[in-house]
């Protein structure tokens, strides 16, 4: 084993909403060996069992009285090539974003739109990650999942993984149960370019592009989001907070009346998404701070930690926004972070 077994370990450089927060066990895992070592050498390790991967859609309670296991399994690799298509495997511990600027850089189109989410390749599947009118179900075609009950390495097919919008199998019935080792994704030579977020346009015209390639998009992306939300190496966060909801036309019809400006994106014939972070500024919350947490001044739909923020207090303050936006607009937001 490559790694042993460490206890009380601080979490607070291990999560970007970097509140103090300690693991009661940890360990690195750096090959699936490690893993089997765990699992047969410390049948008695605490549950739950979590996996950290960039720890950027997670904030702890003071302290995890379970075992984290932060994922640093690492490699890409092509295991096949087409004319028209690549098809890539890459290792659960790499950098997402690292990921999809080698992909961007070698032509390939498929992820491009996802650049600069924050976490691990490992993490993209369970949520489903998506922006900009791509998702990763697209492309992924295997997801190897290590089952901690077993010892067994599944592989789950694209099917089999159950993707829905910001959701998987992995984020439900098979939440906390294993472990993301690696996921295959299919890349194609023959771009299939993403312009339909009004951001992206914007820039595109800014910058006079009217043949977008694989690169612009990226660039686009990356600088858009550089804009928009607080680099978590300044101030803690954890990105989106909550989830943006979906309505009935009905109700949709309703707000309009009194909100004709609010923006709006159909589903399907009976429901429409609206964006959380344009319920959360008209409430009047963006830029507002109580002690070490606030709601960024850039984008309402990102929560802040200032300093020494507790998890307490975020919570409070979550739960306030929820309260405010269900009296105002009648919808219950949901949480997009994982509070453990
Ligand atoms: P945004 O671009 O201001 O969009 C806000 C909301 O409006 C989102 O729900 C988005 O849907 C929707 N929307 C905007 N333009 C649309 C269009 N042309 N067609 C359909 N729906 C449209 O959102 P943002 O907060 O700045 O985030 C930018 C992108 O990054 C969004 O796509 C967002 O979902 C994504 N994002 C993903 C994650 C994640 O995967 N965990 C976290 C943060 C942000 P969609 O959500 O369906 O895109």
């Amino acid at each position: 084993m490559t790694h042993y077994l460490k206890k009380n370990i601080p979490l607070q450089a291990l999560h970007t909403f970097g509140v103090e927060a300690f693991a009661e066990y940890y360990f690195d895992i750096h090959t699936l060996e490690d893993l089997d070592t765990i699992l047969r050498n410390y049948p008695e390790i605490p549950k739950p069992v979590l996996c950290l991967g960039g720890g950027s859609n997670i904030i702890f309670r003071q302290h995890y009285a379970g075992t984290v296991l932060a994922m640093r399994l690492m490699g890409i690799s092509i295991i096949e090539e087409t004319d028209d298509t690549v098809t890539v495997r890459c290792a659960a511990g790499e950098q997402w974003h690292s990921l999809v600027e080698w992909t961007v850089n070698q032509g390939w189109s498929g992820i491009e739109n996802l650049a600069l989410i924050p976490g691990t390749c490992g993490a993209a599947p369970i949520q489903n990650i998506g922006a900009y009118g791509m998702e990763i179900k697209e492309t992924i075609i295997a997801v190897e999942w290590y089952d901690f009950a077993s010892g067994q390495k599944n592989i789950f097919t694209n099917e089999q993984c159950h993707f829905e919008y910001r959701d998987s199998i992995f984020k439900k019935e098979l939440a906390n149960k294993g472990i993301i080792t690696a996921i295959t994704l299919q890349l194609s030579k023959k771009p299939d370019i993403r312009t339909s977020y009004a951001d992206i346009r914007r820039i595109l015209e800014e910058k006079h592009i009217t043949e977008p390639t694989v690169r612009t998009i990226f660039d686009a992306v990356v600088e858009i989001r550089t804009r928009k939300l607080p680099d978590p190496k300044e101030y803690g966060n954890a990105g989106s907070f909550f989830k943006n909801p979906v309505i009935s036309i009905e109700h949709f019809r309703h707000l309009q009346q009194s909100y004709p400006e609010i923006p709006h994106y159909p589903i399907d014939d009976i429901t429409v998404k609206v964006p959380t972070g344009w319920l959360i500024e008209k409430a009047g919350w963006k830029g507002f701070r109580r002690g070490d947490i606030g709601v960024s001044p850039k984008q309402a739909l990102v929560l802040i930690n200032y300093g020494k923020a507790h998890t307490e207090e975020i919570i409070a303050l979550s739960n306030d926004i929820v309260q405010d936006i269900q009296q105002r607009f009648s919808i219950t937001l949901e949480r997009e972070v994982s509070i453990i």
